[in-house]
């Protein structure tokens, strides 16, 4: 997952950070006295580092501090569930189970793993965690600096893909699932980010909070009340600047989630050439990618994913638009660059632009 921020939430409106503590916790008063807001910094979480909002009456700061205690344990839970990399998470012994066996997981495990499959189907085919196999084909090509030979690919290709009926690879119960051939595995890596910031976002409201907001590299999903009433306000980070700060739009949002893809600074570089860590399921290659893909949706999962599904469907000879066609009557907007730095095109759905500051 990534290490940059995609979008920098902008801390202007208040006044100033009065303490710092140890753990990251800090608390800014804001020029609103109904209203405070408590942050955290988790750093060195699914791969990037995590800032957490509360937003309370000052008389409410234990709850605000709950909330964000809740919030943290949501996100290092995902990851202690999705992360393919630590060998006792679910998805490393999914991973690992042979064809038949029955793999007892958390049901949040199963909930995101039935998502994920309905938003392969939603977006064509454009996003697909079961590609896990062609996704380390590319990765390793990205750590040895080779490129893999089309017969790897095309191996790795035909363990991809959900299936249904006599080819179905998995298949989904409560609390478990059965993979129906050995070599069958899935990588979490472009939705497991959105998933936790749901799981925080949802954690902060049971803790009863009057507004909060949850940024894990980039991906932020906000709700409620801000100080002073404002609507929360994220800068769109221009993928053609190094400088965090460097925005190409900025969003209003009263809630909702905003998840950024791009290839400006995640990518492996193979005998001499950049490639994207976006795989189209199609080709088995990695996509020419748009520099950002940035999608606003109601829950940070879709957003995760679509922002991902876009780069995919956004390099393909039909084009962004076509790409930005699939949202048609969806509650997803979006907005895709192309091109260069010296050379570039915005694309947005009309909802993306009414959500941006003038
Ligand atoms: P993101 O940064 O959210 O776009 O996610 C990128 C990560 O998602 C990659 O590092 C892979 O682990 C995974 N991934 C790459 N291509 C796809 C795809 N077409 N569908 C689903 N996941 C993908
Ligand atoms: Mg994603």
């Amino acid at each position: 997952m990534s290490k940059h921020a995609a979008a920098v939430i902008q801390l202007g409106v208040l006044a100033g950070i009065i303490a710092l503590v140890a753990v990251g916790l800090w608390q800014i008063h804001s020029d609103d006295p109904m209203l405070m807001s408590i942050e955290r910094s988790r750093p060195d979480i699914m791969d990037t580092n995590c800032q957490l909002r509360a937003i309370v009456p000052p008389d409410r700061r234990q709850a605000a501090l709950e909330a964000l205690d809740n919030a943290v344990a949501a996100l290092e839970r995902t990851e202690s569930l999705l992360s393919a990399w630590q060998p006792d998470s679910d998805i490393a012994r999914l991973n690992a189970a042979k064809a038949n066996m029955v793999v007892m997981l958390d049901p949040q495990t199963v909930e995101i793993l039935t998502i994920s499959k309905d938003l392969t189907q939603q977006t064509g085919g454009a996003f697909d965690v079961t590609c896990a196999p062609l996704f380390n084909v590319w990765r390793k090509a990205g750590k040895t600096g080779r490129l893999p030979t089309n017969e790897t690919v095309d191996r790795a290709l035909q363990l991809c893909g959900w299936y249904e009926g006599q080819d179905e690879r998995y298949r989904l119960h409560p609390d478990s699932v059965m993979k129906l051939h050995d070599t069958a595995k899935v990588d979490l890596g472009g939705v497991a980010k959105g998933y936790g910031i749901d799981l925080a976002i949802e954690a902060m409201r049971v803790a009863g909070v009057a507004g909060g907001l949850v940024e894990v590299g980039g991906d932020i999903r906000c709700f409620g009340a801000k100080p002073g009433g404002r609507k929360w306000r994220i800068l769109i980070k221009d993928p053609f600047t190094s400088g965090q700060a460097d925005a190409i739009g900025v969003l209003r949002l009263q809630e909702g989630a905003i998840c950024t893809s791009g290839n400006y600074e995640r990518f492996v570089e193979i005998e001499g050439k950049q490639y994207s860590h976006i795989i189209d399921p199609c080709s088995g290659r990695p996509v020419d990618a748009a520099p950002s893909v940035t999608v606003v949706a109601p829950t940070a999962v879709q957003a995760d994913a679509w922002a991902t599904a876009l780069s995919v469907l956004a390099a393909r000879p039909e084009g962004p638009l076509a790409a930005l066609d699939m949202l048609k009557g969806t509650d997803v907007e979006a907005m895709i660059v192309v091109g260069t730095r010296k050379d570039h095109k915005v694309h947005k759905t009309s909802g993306f632009d009414t959500l941006l500051e003038k």
